[in-house]
């Protein structure tokens, strides 16, 4: 599933797009599992004036003073090609002036699509829930220990919790409490103050990491341009069970909390 790091560098590859104008949009037939009536038609015309990305979510302003919002559910892709040529998975393409496609295939259909009007879009029913951005400033130390210290469930099982913080998912909270030596088995509110201090800089850490290395492509995930993303190859810690520990030689360990594989080694995570 595309997480923040992959979702993000999906944005940066969609930058190109800026201030091209929408020549045609084709829409296939096939209904994603939540969606409203959307007039994707009545954006021909419009330039896309900005892209966003809020959590999993990525945002397209337009000049008519709408914006789409996206998920890519499980299996969704964005592509841009030169050339169009409709695939059975394809929801809808997007054709730019100067010929670019953009191109949106979901297989598994658990993607979503909303189109709204731009200014009511912080107050929209799914954005107006989530919680604070890993790699803004106001994700920090005072921040987190607010929201977890009577948290009485496991701290791997909350750092996923979008109301504490956004976007921090499976694969990226493993490694990022691999790096600060924190066990994901520790009950949240148990952290201690240096402990939560390192926890917000590995999260951080691991994150930028990852964008800059164009997400993780463990499944289905490819760049906007195709491509691979890089950072599945500095995992540390996740899908490494029974292998060595690369700190102290232990084996890392799996286990499952909250239906999630947990990465860990038992000897440098405490
Ligand atoms: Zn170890």
């Amino acid at each position: 599933m595309p997480e923040l790091p992959e979702v993000e560098t999906i944005k940066r590859g969609l930058e190109i797009l800026k201030n091209k104008k929408i020549l045609h949009i084709f829409r296939s037939q096939k209904k994603f599992r939540i969606e409203s009536s959307l007039d994707l038609q009545g954006l021909v015309g419009a330039k896309i004036l900005r892209f966003e990305r809020r959590a999993r979510y990525l945002l397209i302003n337009f000049s008519n003073k709408k914006t789409l919002i996206l998920h890519l559910g499980m299996s969704g892709k964005i592509t841009l090609v030169k050339k169009f040529q409709q695939l059975k998975h394809d929801h809808f393409a997007i054709e730019f002036d100067g010929g670019e496609h953009l191109i949106f295939n979901d297989p598994r259909r658990f993607g979503f699509l909303d189109l709204v009007v731009t200014k009511n879009l912080k107050n929209h029913k799914i954005l107006v829930k989530l919680g604070v951005e890993p790699l803004s400033d106001e994700f920090n130390f005072s921040a987190l220990r607010e929201k977890i210290r009577s948290k009485k469930m496991n701290i791997k099982t909350a750092m996923m919790d979008n109301k504490i913080v956004v976007g921090v998912g499976n694969i990226y909270i493993n490694e990022s409490l691999f790096d600060s030596g924190i066990s994901p088995l520790r009950e949240a509110s148990s952290l201690k103050e240096n402990e939560i201090k390192k926890l917000v800089s590995s999260i951080k850490k691991i994150l930028k990491k990852a964008i800059n290395l164009g997400g993780s492509s463990i499944s289905d995930y490819v760049t906007v341009s195709g491509d691979l993303g890089s950072f599945q190859n500095n995992f540390r810690v996740y899908g490494r069970v029974n292998k060595k520990c690369l700190r102290c030689k232990n084996l890392i360990k799996k286990i499952t909390q909250n239906g999630r594989s947990s990465f860990y080694c038992s000897s440098c995570q405490k």
